[in-house]
């Protein structure tokens, strides 16, 4: 707001004199203008408005009453305060100025010293009213909002006893003006929130002016509504406490969507148990608060015994209800703090805190046995079944989550061998010890000869159109004690040994059996086989690869993809390359795997002929937290592009992942958010799956 020393006046005078005159006094604390008539006035005050106008009143052509009714018929001018400067002294004269709304008079000749204070006077007067009609729109417009926002407003006095509230205030909580007034906002409390949380609230209010977060309160009907709430302190000049406003938006609906959202995510459906997300997240948990609390935990491994026959036996429905008795009886093993999670069909994980000694752990389990095994009775049935539990111990297993829950899951696997209805703990020295030794190599040696080795499949999709675009096989290893183990359990120890060879052969057979009887049922799809370095270097490679096409001369060689390890085709650049060229040859191609973890190198690149190259899953997986693995991901995607390759991302966990490298354009993508490797016998199942319900969600 302008103040009142850069006040601009407009003097309106046909006589130079009385101008000059006028002018010189009034230039000093003010912004002069000068019209010599009123037609001239007019035209300059419309463009820009004064504060105030000296008007003189005869003037030839349009006199000072002429213009002083033009002004007052102008709605922009019509405010503009008005003094009648003039020679007439006559009473009529001035009774006429103020008629038509001239704010005072001055006679001439002027006494300089009474017009410089009236003029002041006037114009602090103009002021004044200027800052009134302000305020009342400022407070017209507070009262609008206050009256017509969809927030609750609740106002209180420096006790915090209400003084206002706003018609949304009474529409969320029920409660009328009348019957708030004069009470504390406490009268809205549920009960659900504990005195701290009223102590924190009120010191986030007083030590920083505001507080804003979810409250539970009650409405007067009693039911709970949950509040997002913004509570300010307000001040006076003297930085006492004034009052405070509360402003809050009731998200109940909100919340109560967001809490299904979050059972479906995190719990099972059927038992209501928490799922595997949810196990992942209470595994951390527990992890922590053991190497903290220097206790012991046990990871646990429940599979029922005889329960596939049930389903069969009993049905479905009858399946469930058993499902849901046993996770109820399981449940009531536990102590609080203890999870169970059902992981899959019949499959339960259970995390056991605060151990102090193995035996607590095995008393636990033990009741645990004995619950299950109670018959269920279910539709006029009495209905059995047992558990068989393995279980490993942190920290004398000093394993991450995922290897805790493989050895208790191997753990299961003895108890079930060794008779079922039992527990039986995972031995880490036992463990060590085969791992260490050349038994292992001789075991696999056996195992080879007794076909104990298994291919799983996992798919590989563009994620842009649905199509799945291949199968990559995986090993696997049903091992008779330890059940069934990932490659990293084995391979490791004989990746520098011939058995390598001999192991990577009976995988390419196998691949391609499996791959003809894919063919025969109309799938053809490209299958990926990983290859061992030293299995890719030996000179009989080629011919051997050869042999193993032959025995499939309806098979064609380009639907079979070699997947070798980036690292692996760097330490012979020279022969890897001479190998890839030959396999070529026969319509082979190749993928370069877990690229992005060797040198990535361009010059290499260029000499390497893999058509594919397969970013490592390390990036993937982090890549939406962590810049410098997503740079490298964009990296990889854009060398392909650049030296013509195709690019597929593995280890794609979830669908914002997948989402993250279409953006980033990679549309080819294999993870365990698509699927998981699986048996061979699930994969066309799954194909067919997929094909009619997600294959449409990317149309
Ligand atoms: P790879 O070829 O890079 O295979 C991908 C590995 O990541 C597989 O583990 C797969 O199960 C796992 N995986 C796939 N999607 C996801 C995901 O979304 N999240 C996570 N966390 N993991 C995922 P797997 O089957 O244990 O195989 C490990 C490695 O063993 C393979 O890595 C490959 O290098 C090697 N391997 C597997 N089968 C064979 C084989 O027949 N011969 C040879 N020489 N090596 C093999
Ligand atoms: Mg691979
Ligand atoms: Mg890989």
């Amino acid at each position: 707001m302008t103040t009142i020393t850069q006040a601009k006046i407009l003097v309106i005078d046909d006589t130079p004199a009385n101008i000059a005159l006028l002018g010189a006094a009034l230039e000093e604390d003010y912004i002069i203008q000068i019209a010599t008539s009123g037609a001239k006035g007019l035209s300059l005050a419309e463009a820009d408005p004064p504060d105030l106008v000296l008007l003189d009143i005869m003037m030839p052509d349009m006199d000072g009453y002429e213009t002083c009714k033009q002004f007052k018929a102008d709605p922009k001018l019509r405010e503009v305060p008005i003094i009648f400067v003039t020679a007439l002294q006559e009473k009529q004269a001035e009774l006429q100025g103020l008629t038509l709304g001239a704010a005072d008079y001055l006679t001439k000749p002027i006494n300089i010293d009474i017009a410089r204070l009236r003029i002041h006077n006037l114009l602090e007067r103009e002021f004044l009213r200027r800052e009134i009609q302000l305020r009342e729109a400022e407070q017209r417009l507070a009262a609008s909002v206050f009256a017509n926002t969809h927030d609750g407003i609740v106002i209180t006095d420096a006790d915090n006893v209400i003084i206002d509230v706003n018609n949304a205030f009474c529409r969320i909580t029920g409660y009328q003006r009348e019957e708030v007034i004069g009470k504390q906002p406490s009268l809205l409390k549920s009960g659900r929130h504990t005195v701290e949380f009223y102590v924190g609230l009120w010191r986030g209010i007083l030590l920083n002016g505001h507080w804003s977060g979810e409250i539970w309160n009650r409405k007067k009907n009693g039911d709970i509504y949950v509040a997002l709430t913004s509570i300010s302190l307000v001040r006076d000049e003297k930085g006492d406490i004034h009052h405070y406003i509360g402003l809050f938006a009731d998200i109940t609906s909100l919340k109560n969507h967001e809490y299904d959202l979050e059972r479906v995510a995190h719990y099972d459906a059927l038992t209501g148990v928490p799922n595997r997300v949810l196990l992942a997240d209470r595994m951390s948990q527990a992890l922590a608060q053991t190497k903290r609390s220097r206790k012991l935990m046990a990871v646990c491994y429940l599979d029922l015994d005889g329960f596939k026959i049930i389903n069969d036996q009993y049905g479905h429905d009858a399946g469930d209800q058993l499902l849901i008795e046993i996770s109820r009886r399981i449940k009531d093993c536990l102590r609080t703090g203890d999870t169970v999670a059902r992981i899959g069909g019949d499959e339960f994980v259970l995390i056991l805190q605060e151990l102090n000694k193995e035996s607590e752990c095995d008393a636990i389990l033990e009741r645990m046995l004995l619950s299950v095994a109670e018959p269920v009775l279910i539709r006029g049935n009495k209905l059995g079944v047992s558990a068989s539990l393995g279980f490993t111990l942190f920290p004398d297993d000093a394993s991450d989550a995922e290897t805790l829950m493989r050895h208790a899951d191997q753990a299961m696997y003895v108890a079930k061998q060794s008779g079922k209805n039992r527990y039986h703990r995972f031995d880490p020295q036992l463990d060590r010890i085969t791992l260490a030794h050349g038994e292992l190599i001789a075991q696999i040696e056996m195992g080879l000869a007794q076909h104990e080795f298994e291919l799983y499949f996992q798919p590989k999709v563009n994620m842009l159109t649905g199509d799945i675009i291949g199968n990559e096989a995986l090993i696997r290893w049903n091992h008779p004690r330890r059940g069934l183990l990932p490659p990293m359990e084995f391979l490791p120890a004989i990746n520098d040994t011939d058995l390598i060879i001999q192991l990577g052969d009976w995988v390419l057979v196998h691949a391609l059996e499996c791959q003809e009887i894919w063919v025969q049922q109309g799938i053809n799809i490209t299958i990926s086989v990983n290859v061992a370095p030293r299995h890719l270097l030996q000179d009989n490679f080629v011919p051997q690869l050869k042999k193993h096409l032959a025995k499939h001369p309806t098979l064609n060689p380009s639907y079979l993809e070699l997947e070798i390890l980036e690292t692996a085709a760097l330490e012979d650049i020279g022969k890897v390359s001479a190998v890839m060229r030959e396999c070529q040859k026969l319509g082979v191609s190749f993928a370069l795997d877990d690229f992005g973890t060797g040198y990535s190198s361009l010059t290499y690149l260029k000499s390497l002929p893999a058509q594919t190259l397969k970013i490592d899953q390390s990036f993937i997986r982090d890549m939406l937290n962590d810049d410098e693995d997503l740079a490298i991901v964009e990296a990889i995607i854009n060398l392909t592009q650049i030296f013509h390759r195709h690019v597929i991302a593995e280890g794609v966990e979830s669908i914002v992942h997948g989402q993250k490298l279409l953006s980033l354009g990679c549309e080819y993508a294999q993870g365990y958010g698509i699927a998981k490797p699986m048996p061979f016998k699930e994969v066309v199942g799954w194909m067919e799956k997929w094909n009619q319900k997600y294959k449409l969600m990317f149309m």
